[in-house]
């Protein structure tokens, strides 16, 4: 059984393994201090989630914000890079407390986890990540994880937690994704707007779903806003995971939207192989190949992407890196692993198979991007 409906996400059979994202906005009040009577009744329902058989991780922001209030720095420590490191720093070491202590009390045992974009980029690292997660639920703990912020760097920054659930999801093999927001999920047009209708479900994450997000962070606290949910909701389709938004901000959110069907539900629309989800839920791309027409059209019918069709080379990448393939208009059709560096691309672009080994000067690859390495958008 799969999940379907918001319903399955509090039903083992269906959901035996879920992530809960928590936001900033819903974490820290105004203050500055956590929001901790509010959280304890959350880590209630994780208690309950457990003792119904299922498997939670917990996604949790609010480093910046608790460390910004404590160190007293302007625009909730997010006026510069070196002020959120540094608050990230200070409020981390809060709010794995404060987990620690609420989970305890419900006789659970945080564990926490602390990622980088890096972490989960580089397979090797992703590997290691996943398997840990595993490890840690087999022990039955829950881990608690959050982006490591105060290394981070600005380019190699996931920045919201958002797509850090989609992709910690992926790692720790969940079946769907909880994303605890401050307004009831997905609507088709700004919710100020009194016309604005919640979409209870969305299949495939769509040019118009996108135009339907207003984008930006109704609290100013956290970073994520609802464009990047629906990149997370993207994320975790690929991986055969469904994406939920609900409303965090009541007392036992998990109960009243699950319980009441209030809510958005991204059902996935296709179940990749493991090592393709990972590689389509990529999020640092370090150059495009652009394609003719003939070229699209062979990768639309599986087949791998030759250096006959491709036309501009953009971008510093080397073998094995990820890049977009893209079509003359700047569409992404594609990503996949490159067999050659950008300087090797430029020199084979347009140019025959038979003509390759002689201007590399050794024998080439039989693809530029070989389509078991290539995913399509
Ligand atoms: N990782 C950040 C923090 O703990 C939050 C990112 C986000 O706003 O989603 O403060």
């Amino acid at each position: 059984m799969s999940v379907a409906r918001l319903a399955d996400l509090a039903d083992p059979s269906a959901c035996r393994r879920l992530v809960l994202k928590v936001g900033s906005a819903l974490l820290v009040g105004k203050d500055g201090k956590a929001r901790r009577d509010w959280l304890a009744g959350l880590v209630a329902e994780i208690a309950a989630a457990r003792r119904n058989g299922q498997d939670v991780v917990v996604v949790s922001s609010g480093a910046i914000a608790l460390g910004a209030a404590t160190l007293g720095l302007p625009k909730g420590g997010r006026a510069s890079l070196a002020d959120a490191q540094a608050a990230a720093a200070v409020g981390q070491i809060a709010l794995a407390e404060l987990w620690s202590e609420l989970l305890g009390g419900q006789g659970l045992i945080a564990a926490q986890l602390l990622l980088t974009l890096e972490d989960l980029e580089d397979r090797r690292r992703y590997l290691n990540a996943a398997a840990t997660l595993g490890r840690l639920l087999e022990a039955g703990a829950v881990p608690v994880v959050n982006e490591n912020d105060s290394v981070a760097t600005q380019e190699i920054r996931f920045g919201d937690n958002d797509r850090l659930a989609a992709r910690v999801a992926q790692a720790a093999r969940a079946n769907a994704v909880l994303l605890l927001s401050d307004v009831d999920g997905l609507y088709d047009r700004n919710p100020a707007d009194p016309d604005a209708r919640l979409l209870p479900q969305v299949r495939g994450v769509t040019a118009e779903v996108h135009a339907m997000a207003t984008g930006g962070s109704g609290s100013g606290m956290g970073s994520g806003g609802m464009t990047a949910k629906l990149q997370a909701a993207e994320i975790a389709e690929r991986a055969g995971i469904a994406l939920v938004i609900i409303n965090g901000t009541f007392e036992n959110p998990v109960a009243r939207a699950l319980g009441g069907g209030i809510g958005t539900i991204f059902l996935p629309r296709r179940r990749d192989g493991a090592r393709k989800a990972w590689l389509g839920g990529r999020i640092r791309l370090k150059g495009s190949l652009v394609i003719d027409t003939g070229a699209a059209e062979a990768l639309a019918l599986g087949k791998s992407l030759l250096a006959t069709g491709i036309t501009e080379v953009e971008g510093d990448f080397a073998r094995g890196d990820v890049v977009a393939i893209r079509d003359g208009e700047g569409y992404m059709l594609a990503q996949g692993l490159v067999e050659y560096d950008a300087a090797e691309c430029a020199l084979l672009k347009g140019r025959r198979s038979g003509e390759h080994g002689e201007i590399l000067g050794y024998a080439p690859r039989s693809a530029v991007v070989h389509r078991d390495q290539l995913v399509l958008k």
